[in-house]
Parts: C-alpha cells; structure tokens; sequence
C-alpha cells in the first residue's frame, strides 16, 4: 500500500528549484513580445530587446522551438536565460509573475514556489555597476510586490542567486541585500556555468560561511555536469544542493556526509538531458537507487521549465515512466519538497 501522503487527500506539490528567467512558459513570453510589440518597453534598452527578440522569432512556433532544443553544453543552455532577463524588468514583472502563479495553481497543483534569481541581471545595463548594483533592491521588491496573487494561493518563495560570472562586487552585493531584506529572501544559491566556480572557490565559499553564520539557508548548484564540479567544502554550509547527481554516480562515499547534514538533493530530470549532461535517465535511476540506499532526501524540481516544457507534474512523469522513482518515491519526494523548503 502507499505511504498515505498529501497526494491522497488534494494534489498539493512544492517546486523548490525553479529559475525566474526559465519560469516564463513561451506563449507568454512570446503573448507578452507580441501584444504591443516594442512599445511595450518602458526603456530604450527593453524597446531593443524586444525588437530584436521579434526579429529573430516572428512567430511562437520559432520561439517555442528555439527553447525546446536540446543543448551540446551545460553553457550553451544557460545562454538562454540572457534572452528573457532583459525583459524581466522591474515595471514587466507583474505581468510574468501573475502568469508564473497561475500557471502553477492550474497546471501543477503547487502551492508552495520557490524561484530564484539574480537581481543584478535584471537592472538596467546601460547603468555602470555601482548604480545597477543600488538598483537591485528595487528589482527585488518588484518581484517580491508581483508574487502576492491572492487569487490562485501559491505561497512563493523567493531565493537571491549569486552568479559565477558576475564580479565579486556584485556577489557581495547580493548577499548584502538578502541578509537586508530577510523580510523578502529566504535563502541564497549560486548559479552560472561550473568551471569559474572552482576558479573562484574563496570568494564563493566566503559568501557561503556569511550566509551560514547569519543562518541565511543556502542550495548551491554543484557536482551537475561533471565530478569536478562537487566541491564539499560547502558541503557545512547548505541545506540543499541544486542537481548533485555527479555526487553519488562518482563519489557514492559523500552521500554518508549528506545524510548527516540533513541535506536534500533538488533533482531536475528533464534538465540533464536538454543539457546534453546525460543522453539519457538511466545513470538519474542509478543516482535516486544510490540516494534512497544512503537514506539521503531529494525532489524533483523544474529547474527551468519555459526551455524544456516540462512543468513539476510532467517532471513526476517522467520520473515515473523512466523508474527513477515508484509512486512510493513520489509521495516522498513530495514531502521532502515541503520539508525542505525555505
Ligand atoms: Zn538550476
């Protein structure tokens, strides 16, 4: 018999690594490019992005396709999220965000929605970075303003992502706003491509041990695409880590530490293989049989479900249809997503 779980009574799901710039399905986006075209922009600077955008995909078939293509690298699909953070301004954000929550309540029977996000690439670039860097607490109360739709009651979350290739100052400068503005942050993560992490480890784990000292929690995306990428000196300072899957194909003796640190392990299926990180989800089913062995906690998360068109139920799918988990798991995963949540 199953688990009895929250799944029995009313489906009612927790996505704790989802991406505010690969949140926006792409009819909204391309609703949002085509409804007023570049008027829409209230600056020069997004007047262009949305020309250009309009340009290079005339209709939602180019977009949609353009986002669904899977990707050789993890780089090349992070290179989509600098198509949509120039539109995710301050004054547009009410317009995604209404739509992210709804589509959330309808579509995936979530009621509690982490997203994350970097304010800083969400100033005006034609700022030098001292002013973007000032600008970024009004970025963030914007998106914290936009999160409050009564009407479809998903209790949002939002997390401060430091970048790997943005510059020192202005990681500090994030850390600075979220331990700030603990009224509107619930945690940290670092994104961005992998390998400058490991370039810029002291930087990176400095911000970390402040985020641990002021009890700030903290996920990190590590160990995704490669084993190189694990790093467990931040192991002492998460509550989560983004992906990990590298973890426990190569270093399986970890999981020991994990288990103990009370750390959940954010799986994002669909993810890896858009990535190009694995061709398919056979080496995922070896990473969740590894994890429930060492006792160690994970959820399925979308990551960004506008590029892969995945949302949180299609991802239980998937994991279902590809043995990563029985229905056991996804009640499990299911409470382990609201047990984790910051
Ligand atoms: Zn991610």
């Amino acid at each position: 018999m199953i688990e009895a779980g929250r799944i029995n009574a009313a489906p009612d799901f927790a996505d704790l690594h989802r991406h505010l710039g690969g949140a926006v399905h792409p009819k909204v986006l391309f609703g949002y490019l085509a409804a007023d075209g570049p008027d829409a922009g209230v600056s020069a600077q997004e007047r262009d992005s949305i020309r250009k955008l309009l340009g290079r995909f005339p209709t939602y078939a180019d977009l949609k396709r353009h986002f669904a293509t899977r990707q050789p690298t993890l780089v090349d699909y992070l290179e989509l999220h600098k198509l949509v953070e120039p539109l995710q301004t301050p004054g547009a954000m009410a317009y995604f965000l209404y739509r992210i929550i709804r589509g959330a309540r309808i579509f995936e029977q979530t009621s509690l929605l982490e997203l994350r996000f970097c304010p800083y690439l969400r100033t005006d670039p034609s700022l030098d970075t001292a002013d973007r860097i000032a600008a970024m607490e009004a970025v963030l109360e914007a998106i914290a303003a936009a999160t409050k739709v009564p009407a479809y009651a998903v209790d949002v979350r939002l997390l401060l992502c430091l970048h790997t290739a943005l510059p020192d100052a202005v990681n500090d400068a994030t850390l600075d706003l979220a331990l700030r503005r603990r009224d509107l942050v619930r945690g940290i993560d670092v994104a961005g491509p992998e390998s400058p992490l490991r370039d810029r480890l002291d930087h990176f784990l400095g911000l970390y041990r402040r985020a641990a000292d002021a009890f700030l929690p903290a996920t990190a995306h590590l160990g995704e695409s490669s084993p190189e990428y694990i790093h467990p000196e931040f192991f002492p300072f998460l509550r989560r880590i983004g992906h990990g899957v590298q973890i426990a194909l190569h270093f399986p003796e970890l999981l020991t530490e994990l288990r103990e640190r009370g750390i959940c392990i954010e799986l994002c299926p669909s993810t890896y293989v858009q990535t190009g990180t694995f061709a398919d989800l056979a080496p995922v089913r070896e990473v969740t049989r590894r994890l429930d062995d060492a006792g160690v906690d994970y959820c399925l998360g979308t990551d960004n479900p506008a590029f892969n068109g995945r949302y949180l139920q299609a991802e239980h799918e998937i994991a279902l249809d590809n043995d990563l988990i029985d229905f056991r798991g996804l009640v499990r995963c299911q409470r382990n997503a609201f047990k984790h949540a910051f």
